[in-house]
């Protein structure tokens, strides 16, 4: 079977190396970036219990080895209202690291990679010289047919990669905002990353301005931006055009309101590697629907935010469990409606 990846984010990386380990010939891979020189833009938060399981399926190592920071709790704001709550599982990782790793370990074995190239749909790779081509491009979805409207759904963010004498916070802090939210992020070595990123408005950039106005002496190190897609998955079929196959964000796996990616990407990946390994192709839509419902809740959730609805952001936001922190039904109800 001849397979191309187009795409080494955390799903391109994990197929290329799931695929690679269990002997399919023929892969042949492409990724926009230079080799090791990609801009992973993201806040490496992720769960730690996603991080180890797949940091085992690829035989990787540890999923210990990537942890920058456990992350015990989480401060979250919305206007004047501000709580400390426990976080569920949370860590910091090297995402950079965790994602050459995947990637060394299998690029010996596979026909070609290409680096520094990005390859469209309609030119740069010859679609019938494939039996399978993957579209792991992220919110770009170079491959698969583009959605009419798509970017109207997509989050414009920023992070900032900060270096403070002395850490504002000692733990993750989230500031929640109609159109959008602030995250702050600890590392290690007063570093952290501050980001934004909102829907339909730039709110995101007065946010961060302020953020970084009001908590200390800093050094700005880097600076990025980057949109994230927010259509769940029924909004991204169809997931298979002919020999591609989409996976990860293009097609809808981030959270729409937490913007949760990188173990929803990963989870997608897994799927495909299954359908392919059981020759189930025709399974893949359903079964990437039906794990992803939390995506669809979370969708409406967010319109009803946009629309400020308060009705809609309680019937669709109070079953809602975020994927990094823990909220009571109370704290639920004092920061869930949208001001
Ligand atoms: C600012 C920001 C912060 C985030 N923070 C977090 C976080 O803390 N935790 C979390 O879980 N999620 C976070 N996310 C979401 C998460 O990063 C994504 O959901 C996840 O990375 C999606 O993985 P993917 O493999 O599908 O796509 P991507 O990671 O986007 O990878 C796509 C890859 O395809 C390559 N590519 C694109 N087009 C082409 C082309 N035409 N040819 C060749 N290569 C191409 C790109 O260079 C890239 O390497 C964040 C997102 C943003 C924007």
């Amino acid at each position: 079977m001849k397979i191309a990846i187009v795409g080494l984010g955390v799903a391109g990386s994990y197929l290329l190396n799931r695929l690679a380990r269990e002997r399919y010939d023929n892969i042949y891979v492409f990724e926009g970036h230079k080799k090791c020189n990609q801009n992973h833009l993201c806040g490496w938060m992720t769960n730690k219990d996603a991080l180890d399981k797949y940091a085992f399926q690829t035989d990787i190592d540890n999923g210990e080895d990537y942890i920058i920071r456990n992350i015990e709790k989480a401060y979250v704001r919305s206007g004047e209202k501000e709580i400390i709550t426990k976080t569920r599982n949370a860590v910091t990782f090297s995402k950079p690291k965790f994602l050459i790793d995947m990637q060394n370990y299998a690029l010996d074995l596979v026909d070609n990679a290409s680096f520094g190239t990005r390859v469209q749909y309609s030119f740069g790779i010859q679609r019938d010289r494939y039996d399978l081509i993957i579209d792991a491009t992220g919110n770009r979805r170079s491959m698969l047919r583009l959605i009419p409207g798509a970017r109207k759904h997509a989050a414009l963010c920023r992070q900032y990669t900060v270096r403070y004498d002395y850490l504002p916070y000692d733990d993750v802090f989230i500031e929640l905002f109609r159109s959008g939210y602030l995250w702050y992020t600890p590392l290690k070595d007063g570093l952290a990353f501050i980001g934004a990123g909102s829907l339909e408005d730039h709110a995101y950039l007065n946010k961060l301005s302020s953020f970084l106005e009001n908590n200390g002496k800093h050094e700005i190190i880097d600076v990025s931006q980057k949109l994230i897609s927010l259509l769940p998955p029924s909004k991204c079929t169809p997931f298979i055009d002919g020999n591609i196959v989409g996976v990860g964000e293009a097609i809808g796996t981030t959270r729409p309101f937490g913007g949760e990616g990188i173990a929803p990407a990963l989870r997608s990946a897994e799927i495909l590697v299954d359908c392919i390994h059981g020759n189930e192709m025709e399974e893949y839509e359903h079964r990437i629907l039906k794990e992803f419902k939390k995506q669809e809740k979370e969708w409406k959730y967010v319109q009803a935010r946009l629309r400020g609805s308060t009705w809609g952001c309680l019937r669709h936001g109070m079953g809602l469990k975020q994927p990094y922190i823990k909220l009571s039904p109370r704290q639920k109800l004092k920061f869930l409606r949208s001001d």
